[in-house]
């Protein structure tokens, strides 16, 4: 596998693939991998002819300063797991690499960044967009990889590229989860091993959740997430919706179709977890 800090040199060798016919597979993530970002790489080999994985965790992206402070860095372990998977190339920027000036730009999303994550983390996807960007710009990639665990991000960077006029299509890859169900996170490794058993819970509730919504509808399905969740002193309950899920449109009870999308995000003591089920 190789390895490249600069751009230019990534760039370099990039332009030679490329020259030869090469498609190019992208997967950008921030590093602390584990096998949910093992199954994108799996998918771009799969799709292409070279993969290109980045670590970089995006400073711009954290409206909690504890939460960047906090977050889990493994670059020893992520290489080695990246050389075992096969992957082409890594590309591990610096900030300074990456933001060489403060430009900040502003996106705008219409309601896709204003709701979920959007209202409960502000500034959180206009980081993302600006970071995605930066990379679609650097690595030119063919088809670029994202995991449904971040469901509403696929939208946003679905978005972007229509606004960017760009060719890259973008693959949403299905989400890995632990035995027990717990969606693969990197901040899984934060919870201590009461949180973490905690945390399995979120999964199964959702499930039942589901069940409740095809029965009842939305609002019993919230009312049962909000006091199943208020039953567990470590946790706290962020957010829990149901959505259109081709437009992520928040459903009403009258709303209710056959193409909707649960989502969740919760606090599990300091760490917050999403997930999602269809
Ligand atoms: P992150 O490093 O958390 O920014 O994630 C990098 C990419 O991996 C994103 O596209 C995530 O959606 C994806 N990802 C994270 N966790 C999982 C998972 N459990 N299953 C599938 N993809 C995932």
């Amino acid at each position: 596998m190789l390895i490249y800090t600069k751009i230019t040199e990534l760039q370099a060798f990039l332009r030679l693939e490329m020259e030869k016919g090469q498609q190019i597979g992208f997967v950008p993530t921030m590093g602390a991998l584990h096998q949910g970002h093992i199954s994108l790489i799996q998918l771009s080999k799969k799709d292409c002819h070279l993969t290109v994985c980045s670590i970089f965790v995006n400073p711009t992206q954290f409206n909690d300063k504890g939460d960047l402070a906090r977050y889990p860095r493994t670059p020893e372990e992520d290489t080695l797991l990246l050389e075992q998977s096969g992957c082409d190339v890594l590309f591990m920027p610096g900030v300074q690499e990456m933001y060489p000036t403060q430009n900040a730009i502003n996106f705008d999303f219409g309601h896709l960044d204003k709701i979920l994550e959007g209202k409960h983390r502000p500034g959180h996807f206009n980081g993302v967009a600006q970071v995605v960007k930066r990379f679609f710009e650097i690595v030119q990639p063919h088809k670029a990889f994202f995991g449904s665990k971040d469901y509403q991000q696929v939208m946003i960077v679905k978005a972007l590229v229509k606004q960017m006029n760009s060719p890259i299509e973008i693959v949403a890859c299905p989400i890995l989860r632990e035995p027990d169900g717990l969606a693969m996170s990197s901040r899984n490794v934060l919870l201590s091993a009461e949180e973490r058993a905690i945390a399995a819970h979120i999964p199964r509730l959702m499930q039942q959740a589901k069940e409740l919504f095809k029965k009842e509808g939305i609002s019993a399905a919230k009312r049962f997430i909000s006091e199943q969740t208020g039953h567990y002193p470590l946790m706290r309950l962020d957010y829990y919706e149901w959505c259109n899920a081709n437009t992520l449109q928040i459903l009403s009870e009258k709303e209710i179709g056959t193409n909707a999308v649960s989502l969740i995000a919760v606090f599990v003591g300091k760490i917050r977890l999403i997930d999602n089920l269809i």
